[in-house]
């Protein structure tokens, strides 16, 4: 009777830890993916940013690609939450993440907001002619989505590319994607600028 007993008890332990297994199991995953999303936006962070450009870099750099990147930031959008406030600032960069996480299409390329209002594109096998067509076309899209919201904005957009070599690092890439939004802001805004000659790289 006794060792009946035991039996039983071992059996329901057994159970339990087992639905404990898998509810930590589950937490564990929501953790993982939280550590990777923007609260705000619901694309991928910072850190997730820099892991795909570093996989990027390695899958270029083995295989002889060009390695894109583009560079983007909201237009005058301190002017924008002074106007409209804060809240209405935060549902603009929600449409402006929605529009750049559509044009992500291969499996290695990601969209992700890199900070306040500005977005990052990863484009592995991508020249930079080929980016700057794909950064052309999410300007447009975000200008004209937000037009149809109501609340007109838009974005300037930096592109570089560089074939990545030992010598080479993925830091200098994003600098001069960077420089080339930089002159994007300079020509007038809602623009795209290329970075051109990566011979400096
Ligand atoms: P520029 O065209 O030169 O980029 O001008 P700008 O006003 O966009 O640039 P600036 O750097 O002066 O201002 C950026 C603004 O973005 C200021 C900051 O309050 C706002 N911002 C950054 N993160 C958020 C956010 O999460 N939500 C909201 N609503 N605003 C944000
Ligand atoms: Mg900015
Ligand atoms: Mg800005």
């Amino acid at each position: 009777w006794r060792h009946r007993q035991v039996m039983l008890r071992n059996r329901e332990l057994g159970r339990r830890i087992a639905v404990r297994t898998d509810e930590l199991e589950v937490a564990n995953a929501r953790l993982s993916a939280l550590a990777i999303t923007d609260g705000l936006t619901g694309i991928a962070n910072r850190h997730a940013l820099e892991r795909a450009l570093a996989r990027g870099w390695q899958r270029c750099l083995h295989s002889g690609e060009s390695l894109a990147v583009v560079m983007a930031d909201v237009d005058r959008f301190k002017q924008f939450n002074d106007t409209h406030g804060h809240q209405a600032g935060d549902v603009q960069l929600q449409r402006v993440a929605a529009q750049f996480a559509r044009e992500v299409a291969g499996v290695d390329e990601l969209a992700a907001r890199y900070g306040g209002e500005e977005f990052v594109l990863i484009l592995p096998g991508l020249s930079e002619a080929a980016a700057m067509q794909r950064a052309e076309r999410l300007r447009l899209r975000v200008a004209r989505v937000l037009e149809d919201a109501g609340l007109p904005g838009s974005i300037s957009l930096g592109v570089a590319a560089v074939v990545p070599s030992a010598d080479s690092e993925p830091a200098a890439l994003m600098r001069r994607a960077d420089a080339a939004l930089y002159r994007a802001k300079q020509a007038g805004r809602n623009c795209v600028e290329r970075a051109g000659d990566s011979a400096s790289l």
